[in-house]
């Protein structure tokens, strides 16, 4: 439903949703997944409670930002390193995603082992 943002009285915004897949959905996506990175193949422990560095994250393929949808063609498990890689850029196919990903992953290894500060590049 679209909302006829001119037929509000000035100064009142319409709530509009933030566009975040609900738990349940969440909950499905990572079975699954089998809470492994489709990114990485790495398997993370089902506990939500650990810190979030160490947690199964949902991404979105096609980027929120770009209008991605919260479909579970649209929807799958990376580990929190890997979503932070990727973030909102946009591949034509998820191999080209992985490389990507991976890639970006192992050269902030390598440089981080020769020393470069990371928050300054
Ligand atoms: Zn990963």
């Amino acid at each position: 439903m679209l909302i006829d943002m001119t037929a509000l009285p000035q100064g009142i915004k319409p709530h509009v949703s933030c566009n975040k897949p609900g738990t349940a959905q969440k909950h499905r996506i990572r079975e699954r997944d089998g809470y492994t990175c489709q990114l990485c193949g790495i398997r993370k422990d089902p506990d939500l409670s650990v810190k979030e560095s160490q947690r199964i994250t949902i991404d979105h393929f096609i980027p929120r930002s770009l209008g991605g949808r919260n479909t579970k063609a649209n929807l799958y498990c990376a580990c929190y390193q890997c979503n932070q890689v990727k973030a909102d850029i946009f591949f034509k196919t998820f191999q080209e995603a992985q490389i990507y990903v991976l890639l970006k992953r192992n050269m902030l290894k390598k440089l981080r082992i020769l020393g470069y500060d990371m928050t300054k590049i």
